[in-house]
């Protein structure tokens, strides 16, 4: 049969009278049928990616893409009188993210089934994500994000766990989302789930009874942790994914023919930043209930377990006082305590210590010392672990660490999002980057072909053309796609400078109103959500939104430069703007950024990068070289030893500079003040003058003039085509693929 006889049978009737409610339902329904017949055979040895988030996105055409069955599919719904993009909306997109580390976990579950490897994904099925974000009087507000349906990519199984806590027993519910590899298998991501979740506690915004463990326990991921009952809510989650988590992977692995004593010849854990850290006690107590003396069970998860650190952010290193464990899981607080005394009877140095003298448990801690891999997200960011935040650990292990630069699936992030680019360079260069990335550098070949040249610039306008097209009919947002596309868009955090471009904005907006007109009007997105409980994160969504709504009233200026801050970014908004960007913002403060993945995603889609030297912007850097980047800053040993030093004065900058210093009397100044919350606005001023602690003033300068050759730059087109294009054939090492093969050559070794 072929497609338009399936969809019609699953229909019941002709597609041209279906609605396309009934026509997603009946996709969802045949696509899934195609994904369960690839299961993946097992095989001995499997690796097990436990992660707090997956940032999954949409699943109806990736799936459909990655089975081959696509462009087939959107050929029928066309001669039917259907768009495939209609039919995308109706879904809902997942909300079982946050950011980066979530969208890589879910990059690496389509990259291990692509490569054929063995390995599933454990994680927990939050019924209302993280939030939903909207604007409201230029405020960020928090509302629930619901996205299971009757008809959703989850399927109820029936496996089931018990996970005790103190005085509460609660039984598990697995719910399977099936992975389909490129070409390839299907591997699984298992949500774990408690029926009695109820998701009518909700009250105002995303405000919730903290107590009620049974109806609360995976309505939101990252619950605030302001207040003792949200941290206490946070290891109840924690407890509750690795738990089920350790007796999945010990039920599978006997199944598979382990006698648990060989345990890490069946199975190896990848532990996705610290928190599915307690998998590791856990395991050691499932373990040792199975009969197993203690050393050995140590021995056995230590040699099990592999730890990625995703970040030098100190908030994020977790650390959980030892009576908040016994609140919660008074189980695991003696073997942490064993933890804790062999790793002290070994090393005298208090620093590398599991609990410290406060009775605060580091998460990481356990990792390191027990877990037999250790490893950054890239190349800057392995080696400042080695020789800062984890230099004690590096000395005493060294051969546990090592670098995995991260990476992206060019399923979702080219062929799927960039249809025009794939099919030209389908023409160009063939079709076999699609197997192997490195294959796009055959593009380079072209990179003095005017031909080539001209029509990148005509693929890059007609996605500009489709981004406001998108927002025109969704939004009412008008944008001029003959503008420059700046586009910043990752979640809102101090470091990632969000403020900086802010300032930005406001100094060219005062040139503007000096007679300095831009050549070619500029046009700066953002979107980004902020943690709820992040004020300041909150304040500069606040001044952007003001700042947009100053500009669009100015018609002196707004010809000329237009600011816009979307709502709620996700992953489906990611796939609409990127293929759009002209600039990709990657301004970080050097140090801070472990190795971002928005960078590689608008570099393969021939967007040019504004950066800092951080992360993996510096390997962007090295291979694309000087010519083909716009780098700027302070570089990381200078913010490192400014840290060290606490020598960074913000007001200095303030006072030395005029731009600077009218840049930041903007935001308080009485066109911002007419529309904008005067505590906010104050308080954010007061925040750069007098802390900076991601030291925005220190680089303002430089990113000025370094953003302004990257607009001159652009008036040439043709040079500036050239770059799009290096950029272009020089992501494939940014593919996830490489990442994983890299993984499972040194860390995982699997069987392929
Ligand atoms: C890629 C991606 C991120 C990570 O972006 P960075 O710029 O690396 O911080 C976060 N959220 C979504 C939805 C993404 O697609």
């Amino acid at each position: 049969m072929n497609v338009q006889e399936v969809l019609q049978q699953k229909l019941g009737k002709e597609i041209s009278q279906s609605s396309n409610q009934e026509i997603y339902g009946a996709l969802l329904g045949i696509v899934q049928e195609l994904v369960g017949k690839k299961e993946a055979p097992a095989k001995k040895k499997k690796i097990y990616y436990i992660s707090a988030e997956f940032l999954i996105g949409k699943l109806l055409s990736n799936n459909m893409i990655n089975l081959g069955i696509y462009e087939e599919v959107r050929a029928v719904l066309a001669q039917n009188g259907k768009d495939i993009l209609d039919i995308e909306e109706i879904e809902q997109e997942p909300s079982l993210g946050n950011g980066g580390l979530g969208r890589l976990a879910a990059c690496f579950l389509d990259s291990i089934a692509t490569l054929g490897l063995s390995g599933d994904g454990i994680g927990l099925n939050y019924h209302l994500g993280l939030f939903r974000q909207e604007f409201e009087n230029r405020l960020q507000k928090e509302l629930p994000n619901p996205w299971i349906e009757e008809k959703s990519w989850l399927i109820k199984t029936d496996v089931t766990y018990p996970v005790s806590f103190r005085g509460l027993k609660l039984n598990s519910r697995m719910y399977d989302i099936e992975v389909t590899g490129y070409n390839n298998q299907t591997n699984k991501l298992h949500l774990f789930d408690v029926d009695s979740v109820d998701e009518s506690i909700v009250g105002d915004g995303i405000s919730f009874d903290k107590e009620n463990i049974e109806k609360n326990l995976t309505l939101f991921l990252y619950p605030d942790d302001s207040d003792e009952q949200g941290r206490l809510l946070r290891i109840y989650q924690q407890y509750f994914m690795v738990s089920n988590g350790a007796q999945l992977i010990l039920d599978e692995c006997v199944k598979r023919g382990s006698n648990l004593h060989d345990l890490p010849e069946y199975a190896v854990i990848q532990i996705n930043d610290t928190h599915p850290t307690m998998v590791i006690p856990e395991l050691i107590r499932l373990l040792m209930e199975r009969g197993m003396e203690m050393d050995e069970a140590i021995d056995v998860v230590s040699k099990t377990c592999a730890y990625t650190n995703h970040t030098i952010l100190a908030e994020a290193l977790e650390k959980w006082p030892v009576d908040y464990l016994k609140k919660v899981v008074p189980q695991l607080v003696p073997i942490i305590e064993v933890l804790d005394d062999k790793v002290r009877r070994k090393f005298e140095d208090e620093s590398v210590a599991i609990i410290d003298r406060n009775n605060v448990v580091h998460m990481a801690h356990i990792d390191i010392h027990y877990g037999f891999s250790v490893n950054g997200v890239a190349a800057l960011h392995t080696e400042i672990l080695k020789a800062n935040e984890l230099n004690n650990f590096y000395k005493i292990y060294p051969e546990k660490f090592n670098n995995k630069t991260n990476g992206i699936t060019f399923r979702r992030w080219l062929l799927y999002c960039n249809p025009l680019l794939v099919k030209f360079l389908d023409k160009q260069i063939g079709t076999s980057y699609k197997q192997n990335a490195d294959d796009l550098e055959k593009l380079m070949e072209f990179r003095k072909d005017e031909v080539v040249l001209n029509r990148l610039l005509e693929i890059k306008h007609e996605n500009k053309k489709g981004l406001c097209d998108y927002l025109k009919n969704t939004k009412g947002i008008e944008l001029n796609p003959d503008s420059v596309f700046d586009i910043q868009i990752k979640r809102l955090h101090e470091y990632k400078r969000q403020q900086m471009n802010a300032l930005y904005v406001i100094h060219k907006y005062l040139e503007i109103k000096a007679g300095k007109k831009p050549s070619t009007p500029i046009t700066v997105v953002f979107c980004a959500k902020a943690a709820p409980a992040y004020v300041i994160a909150k304040d500069i969504i606040h001044l952007i939104l003001c700042l947009q709504e100053v500009i669009n009233n100015d018609s002196e200026v707004s010809p000329y430069l237009k600011v816009i801050m979307l709502e709620n970014y996700n992953v489906t908004n990611a796939e609409k703007l990127i293929p759009a960007c002209d600039i990709s913002e990657q301004i970080s403060l050097a140090s801070k950024e472990a190795s971002g993945t928005g960078n590689m995603k608008f570099m393969l889609n021939g967007a040019v990068t504004l950066g800092t030297e951080d992360g993996a912007n510096v390997e962007i850097h090295d291979l694309v070289g000087d010519e083909n980047i716009f780098v700027f800053g302070a570089e990381s040993n200078e913010v490192i030893a400014h840290y060290a030093n606490s020598d960074y004065v913000s007001r200095k900058y303030y006072e030395s500079d005029p731009d600077i210093k009218a840049a930041v009397d903007f935001i308080t100044c009485e066109e911002m003040l007419a529309i904008g919350q005067e505590e906010n606005l104050n308080r954010l001023k007061n925040e750069l003058l007098t802390k900076d602690w991601f030291m925005t003033l220190l680089d303002f300068k430089s990113y000025v003039e370094t953003k302004e050759n990257a607009l001159k730059a652009y008036e040439d087109r043709k040079a500036w085509a050239e770059k799009m294009l290096v950029n272009i054939a020089k992501a494939g090492f940014f593919s996830s693929d490489r990442t994983i093969a890299e993984y499972n050559r040194d860390i995982w070794k699997l069987d392929i």
